[in-house]
Order: C-alpha cells, then structure tokens, then sequence
C-alpha cells in the first residue's frame, strides 16, 4: 500500500468513526481522538483512553502523561510524531477519565485492529494494562510482562509487541517511570 492510499483508508475509518460509530461516550466527548503521528513508522503506541487535554486537542497524549513519554522517548532516539502513530483504546474520553468499560473496549476495538492493520507497524508498544491485555489476549498484568517483546498475530500480519507501563503511573511512582526508561531502551533494537 503506497503512503497516499494508507492515509486515504485511514480517512476512511475517521469518518466511519465520526459517523456511524455507536460509542455511548460520543455525546460526552469534546472530540474524538483517532490518532496521530506517522502513520508509515514501524513504530505504533497504544494507550488506554484520551484525558482532559487530549479531548479538548482531539490528540492523543498531549498531558502531562504525554511530555513523561515523550521525555523516555527522545533519551532512545526516537521522537513523536515524526517516529511512530500514537492511538488508544478507546477513543472518546470516559467520564473523570475512569477506567474503560468492558463494552466500550467492545465498541471500539475493531477500529484499532484496522488501524494497525493500515498502519503495518514492526512494533506496537502497548501502554499499561488495558492496551497490553487486548492486543495480548491475556489476562496477565503488565508488571509480569513489560518489556519483553512478544510475537503476535494482529489481524492478518505477525507484530512483535512491546508491553511496558501507562507512563500516568510513571508519573505517579518514580520506580515505574525508571521501569519504563529500561523498557524503552530496548525499542531502537526491536525496530531494527
Ligand atoms: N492517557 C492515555 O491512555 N492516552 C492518552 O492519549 C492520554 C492519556
């Protein structure tokens, strides 16, 4: 798939979103935060849901959890947007940013299995317990399996991912944030 044909299908599952997607946060949300980045990298981040600044920005990661990432990133050599497409989980902000529910994740997960799938990334770098435990199908928490890559079938392509913390608990614990930093220093090797 050339670069133009990749940004026009994912245009695509934009607009389905925007209009036919029936998520009982849309009428909660200021916007929907689809993703962003380079959508030709190897390199692709899956977080669990926007926040308050990511639903104003229509963003993901643009708080305080965003700069710590960005911050672990840039010491391995890798920058966002320029580097890797950014998503979610889910799309639309839950309430008080509480965890996702199990029918949200429903609701949505079909769209980021189409945008991993248009994306083609080497590497999916899931962040915390709810990205890692989907796209892993299984049910065992992150502080077991962060960082140590994992090989995957995600929709019709074999995907190596990389299961480390949501860096909101990086930011809370300096343990965790040094965890992370571990994590990611094995990234530059993974992407090859
Ligand atoms: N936390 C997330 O999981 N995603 C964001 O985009 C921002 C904060």
């Amino acid at each position: 798939m050339t670069a133009t044909q990749r940004r026009e299908e994912l245009i695509g599952v934009l607009r389905e979103m925007e209009t036919e997607h029936a998520c009982p946060l849309a009428a909660e949300r200021t916007k929907l935060v689809f993703g962003a980045g380079n959508a030709d990298a190897d390199l692709m981040f899956v977080g669990e849901a926007p926040g308050a600044n990511e639903d104003l920005q229509g963003l993901p990661f643009v708080g305080r959890a965003g700069a710590l990432l960005d911050q672990l990133l840039v010491e391995v050599g890798i920058e966002r947007p320029k580097d890797a497409f950014t998503t979610n989980v889910l799309n639309c902000r839950p309430p008080g940013n509480r965890d996702p529910l199990p029918e949200e994740i429903e609701l949505c997960e079909p769209y980021l299995f189409r945008k991993i799938e248009l994306i083609e990334p080497k590497v999916v770098c899931t962040l915390g317990n709810f990205a890692t435990k989907l796209l892993s199908g299984s049910q065992t928490g992150i502080t077991s399996v962060h960082g140590e890559p994992q090989i995957h079938q995600l929709g019709s392509r074999s995907v190596v991912l990389f299961p480390s913390f949501h860096p909101s608990a990086g930011l809370r614990t300096p343990a965790v944030a040094a965890q992370m930093r571990e994590d990611f220093a094995k990234l530059p090797g993974l992407l090859g």
